[in-house]
C-alpha cells in the first residue's frame, strides 16, 4: 500500500488531492487535500495517473536490434520481402515469444499498462503474442495480420482469435482486397487500424472509406487530408522517434490544431527502446526544433488518457475506489506537472506501491 499525495490526473482532469493505492496499484481511496486521516503506510509527494498505452508497436520485431541500415523505409518493413519480414520467417517461433516476452517485461517496467501491437505472421503470429503475453502484467491489444488479404477466410479465422487487424498500408495491397477485409472486419465491430502516409503521401479518402479504428504515421498527409481525417473522426498514432530514423516528423502540431486525437507509439522493437517517457520528451523537444510544437498537456493526453478512450475502455482512465484502473504514481516535484512529466520524467521517478 501507498499513499501519493499531489496531483490526480485522469480523464476528469488534473485535481490535487491524495490517492491510497493497493499492491496492485487499484485505487483503494481518493481524497481532497486535507482530507486524509491517519495512515500507517508510506506517504510520498507525486502525481497519480492511468497507465500509460504504446500506442503502435511492432513486438516481435524485438528479436532483431541494430541500426537501420541506409536505404528507403520499404526495403525494411514493407511485406511481403522487407528484411524484417525475412527475418521473422526464420526466427524459431520460440525465439519470437521470448523476445515478445521479454519486450512486454521492459514495457511494464517503464510504466505501461497496454500495448496496441500489429502482430504479422496470420493465426499463428497472433497465438504467438498471447503465449508471450500469458500472466504478463502488459496487457497486448491483439491487431493481427492475414499471409494473405486475399483469402477471405484466412481473415474471418483471424479476427475469431485477434481483437481487430492491423495492416500495412493501402497501397500495399489491391484496393478490392483492402476493401473486403475492411468491410469484414468492420461488420465484426472489430478494430480495424492500419498505417497511412508513412514515407509517401496516400489519397486520404479511399483509405476513410474504409471506416478504420486508428491510422498509424500520416508523416506525410497535407492539412487537406488532415481535416478529413478530422471530419472522419479517426484517431492517429504518431511515432516521432521512429519516424525520425528515417527523416521523417510526425503532424503532432497540426492534429493538436484540428483537435485530433492522437497516440503516442514506440514502433519497431528492433530500432526503439519500448519507452514513451522517451517518445514523449522526444515528441517535445522535436516538436519545438520544428517550430511547431505542441503543449506538454497534449502529449500527456496521447499517452495516459486518448487510447483507453480508442480501446473502448474509458474506464481505464478515471482512477476513482474500486475502479477498474491501473495507475502510473511518480515522485516528482509538484511544479509545472505537465512539463515535468513530459520533458523531465522517466522510468526512474515511478513509485511502486509493491515496494513502498
Ligand atoms: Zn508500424
Amino acid at each position: 500500500m501507498l499513499v501519493v499525495e499531489g496531483w490526480i490526473i485522469d480523464r476528469d482532469g488534473e485535481h490535487a488531492g491524495y490517492v491510497v493505492l493497493d499492491d496492485e496499484g487499484r485505487v483503494v481511496e481518493r481524497g481532497k487535500p486535507g482530507t486524509l486521516g491517519l495512515t500507517d503506510y508510506p506517504k510520498v509527494r507525486g502525481v497519480v495517473l492511468p497507465g500509460m498505452v504504446n500506442g503502435h508497436t511492432h513486438l516481435a520485431d524485438a528479436v532483431w536490434g541494430q541500426e537501420p541500415p541506409g536505404g528507403p523505409l520499404s526495403e525494411i518493413v514493407r511485406p511481403p520481402n522487407g528484411i524484417k519480414h525475412q527475418l521473422l520467417a526464420k526466427t524459431a517461433r520460440e525465439d519470437k515469444v521470448r523476445a515478445m516476452r521479454q519486450a512486454l517485461e521492459t514495457m511494464a517496467g517503464n510504466g505501461i499498462a497496454a500495448t496496441m501491437d500489429f502482430r504479422e505472421e496470420g493465426a499463428e503470429g497472433v497465438r504467438a503474442l498471447h503465449d508471450a503475453a500469458w500472466e504478463q502484467p502488459v496487457e497486448p491489444f491483439v491487431l493481427g495480420r492475414p499471409t494473405s488479404i486475399s483469402d477471405i477466410h484466412e481473415v474471418d479465422h483471424l479476427l475469431s482469435l485477434a481483437d481487430g487487424l492491423g495492416l500495412s498500408a493501402f497501397k500495399d495491397h489491391p484496393t478490392e482486397e483492402m476493401v473486403r477485409t475492411a468491410r469484414e472486419t468492420v461488420g465484426q465491430h472489430k478494430f480495424l487500424a492500419l498505417h497511412a502516409s508513412e514515407d509517401e503521401r496516400e489519397p486520404i479518402d479511399p483509405i476513410l472509406d474504409l471506416h478504420p479504428s486508428l491510422l498509424v504515421h500520416l508523416t506525410t498527409a497535407s492539412v487537406p487530408d488532415l481535416e478529413r481525417v478530422r471530419d472522419a473522426k479517426v484517431p492517429l498514432a504518431f511515432c516521432p522517434r521512429s519516424n525520425a530514423l528515417f527523416g521523417r516528423f510526425p503532424p503532432l502540431h497540426l492534429a493538436e490544431k484540428l483537435g485530433i486525437p492522437f497516440l503516442l507509439g514506440t514502433d519497431n522493437l528492433m530500432f526503439n527502446f519500448p519507452d514513451l517517457f522517451r517518445e514523449m520528451e522526444f515528441a517535445y523537444v522535436t516538436a519545438r526544433l520544428h517550430h511547431a510544437p505542441v503543449k506538454p498537456e497534449s502529449l500527456l493526453r496521447a499517452v495516459f488518457l486518448t487510447p483507453w478512450e480508442v480501446l473502448g475502455r474509458p474506464e481505464m482512465a478515471r482512477l476513482q475506489p474500486g475502479g477498474t484502473a491501473r495507475t502510473l504514481a511518480l515522485r516528482i516535484p509538484l511544479r509545472d506537472t505537465a512539463y515535468e512529466i513530459v520533458a523531465r520524467a522517466g522510468t526512474g521517478n515511478i513509485l511502486s506501491p509493491k515496494s513502498a
